[in-house]
């Protein structure tokens, strides 16, 4: 539970929305991109029907949904569609008080330098900010294309965890449009793309997290008790099928591990406690399910300078990096 705590604190996001629970509980469009730096991008607020006309357009997202992603999102232990998902995110959207925007823009006006100098791009040069309802993606932040999504929840939060957290959601647009940059960072972190088959079984029970689409990425240690390398990758997945009746079980309560690892090797699903260097002082985080998620926690370090690494040596090649990109 204090690594849920932990977690929470640290990211607010994807799968920080299970701590909530637990208690009481790229992109195919074509886009107009130009050459820029962070400082171009312009920010907008969604008005309802904004929210519900982009999250209701496919992407890379929406195409990847497991059979679990869709029964589970909508907390029904039968067949779900993609139109009754679509359906279900109409009536998720609200808008943004005057005072959250005025937190969000407060937050967008203050650019380190290396953050305002920063060469990359995104769809438009804009991104969008649109807000949920309280139990949207179980009140979990998360990114679509070029858009974050805030769940009410998610803005009750103090000014520097909403910055955190806003950056946090940030990294992963700039991220989705700049792969260069992206697979920088997640070679820092150890992070290499590869091809993986899943097995059908973990196929049909992936959680997809819309922050981190694709899994295709694998990472070389040793078992703790020794022997040679192997190479896993970091996957989310559930433990069983979504069968609560009630519909009332939450999708974060399913997974099975954060995250399980798949031996590439022969095929076993392994815990990071049971690999060397998979863990919070090594990555400098507690949410390691993904090289994105820990990218983004850095970059949020970084970005803001109010946020906690426990690896301050990786931090700061990752900013080395991002000051290569910020010239
Ligand atoms: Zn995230």
């Amino acid at each position: 539970m204090t690594t849920f705590i932990t977690i929470f604190k640290q990211v607010l996001c994807w799968v920080a929305a299970m701590y909530w629970l637990l208690l009481g509980l790229i992109y195919n469009h074509a886009f107009a991109q130009s050459a820029g730096t962070f400082k171009d991008i312009t920010f907008q607020f969604a008005s309802i029907d904004e929210g519900r006309d982009f999250l209701t357009q496919e992407d890379d997202f929406t195409q990847s949904f497991s059979e679990f992603d869709l029964s589970a999102r909508l907390h029904s232990m039968g067949k779900v569609t993609k139109a009754e998902f679509f359906d279900s995110v109409m009536a998720h959207i609200t808008t943004f008080s005057e005072k959250e925007q005025n937190r969000i823009s407060t937050i967008l006006q203050n650019q380190p330098e290396i953050l305002s100098a920063l060469r990359v791009s995104v769809p438009d040069n804009k991104i969008l900010f649109i807000k949920g309802v309280a139990r949207h993606e179980e009140g979990a932040a998360y990114t679509r294309r070029n858009a974050v999504i805030l769940p009410e929840g998610m803005l009750k939060q103090n000014d520097k965890g909403l910055e955190r957290l806003v950056y946090h959601e940030i990294w992963h647009v700039i991220s989705r449009y700049n792969p260069d940059l992206k697979l920088k960072l997640y070679a820092i972190l150890g992070f290499k793309p590869c091809e993986v088959v899943l097995p059908g079984n973990i196929a049909n029970s992936m959680i997809t997290n819309p922050d981190a689409v694709d899994y295709q990425f694998c990472y070389k240690t040793k078992m703790k008790e020794g022997g040679p390398k192997i190479t896993v990758v970091p996957l989310i997945f559930a433990a069983s099928p979504y069968d609560d009746p009630a519909g009332k079980k939450p999708f974060f309560a399913y997974i099975q591990s954060f995250p399980s690892l798949l031996n590439l090797e022969n095929g076993q699903v392994l815990k990071p406690s049971e690999v060397k260097n998979y863990d919070a002082d090594f990555f400098g985080t507690a949410y390691f399910i993904h090289p994105e998620e820990i990218s983004a926690d850095h970059f949020s370090f970084i970005i803001t300078g109010n946020g906690q690494s426990k690896n301050a040596k990786l931090t700061e090649k990752m900013k080395k990096m991002l000051m290569k990109y910020s010239k």
